[in-house]
């Protein structure tokens, strides 16, 4: 079984959460399994062998971005939601459905002209993923993202695709 077939067993839909209408992804069940856990490590490394570092969007792109940190031996970017940080931030806003967002990174935690991937659990619209490389490229270069979940039909891709660089999601619906 390809790791994209694996991953749409074991992700589990969750209707009307958090709110009615939203069809939730749930990731979390893939961690009962350490050979796929492994199996997707395996496959973003893989497909940027040449990042000098990775940042992972608040919270759920946490987990394969510091695995993967770990294995290229490369610092891993908390990008985290306004206000959590404690020291001085670079911050980038963005427009949700209703009203605004707010992602922020540690001022000194990239080096000017760092090669960054962008990683996430899941591209929808393209929103959090696309204010994500802004926030990088105030001061590294943002070179490609990384999801392990994308909702096509929602167009987040092509969202993207102004920064034209790799976009690579593993199971797509
Ligand atoms: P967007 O900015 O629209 O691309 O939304 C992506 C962000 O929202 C990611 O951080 C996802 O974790 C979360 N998200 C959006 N839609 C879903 C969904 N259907 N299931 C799980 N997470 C979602």
């Amino acid at each position: 079984m390809d790791l994209s077939t694996r991953l749409k067993h074991i992700i589990v839909d969750v209707p009307d959460f958090p709110k009615p209408g939203i069809l939730f992804k749930d990731i979390t069940p893939i961690f009962d399994d350490p050979k796929t856990c492994a199996l997707i490590t395996q496959h973003i490394v893989e497909t940027f062998p040449d990042i000098d570092a990775i940042a992972g969007i608040e919270s759920r792109g946490f987990f394969w971005g510091m695995l993967v940190a770990q294995v290229l031996e490369i610092p891993f970017i908390p990008i985290r939601k306004a206000g959590k940080l404690p020291r001085p931030t670079l911050s980038q806003s963005y427009a949700l459905e209703y009203g605004t967002a707010t992602l922020e990174i540690h001022q000194d935690t990239i080096q000017p002209g760092t090669n960054v991937l962008i990683h996430d659990d899941l591209l929808a619209t393209g929103g959090t993923a696309f204010a994500a490389a802004q926030l990088v490229n105030q001061v590294g270069h943002c070179v490609g993202f990384s999801f392990l979940v994308e909702l096509a039909f929602l167009e987040g891709r092509q969202r993207l695709e102004e920064f034209t660089i790799p976009v690579d999601a593993i199971a797509i619906y």
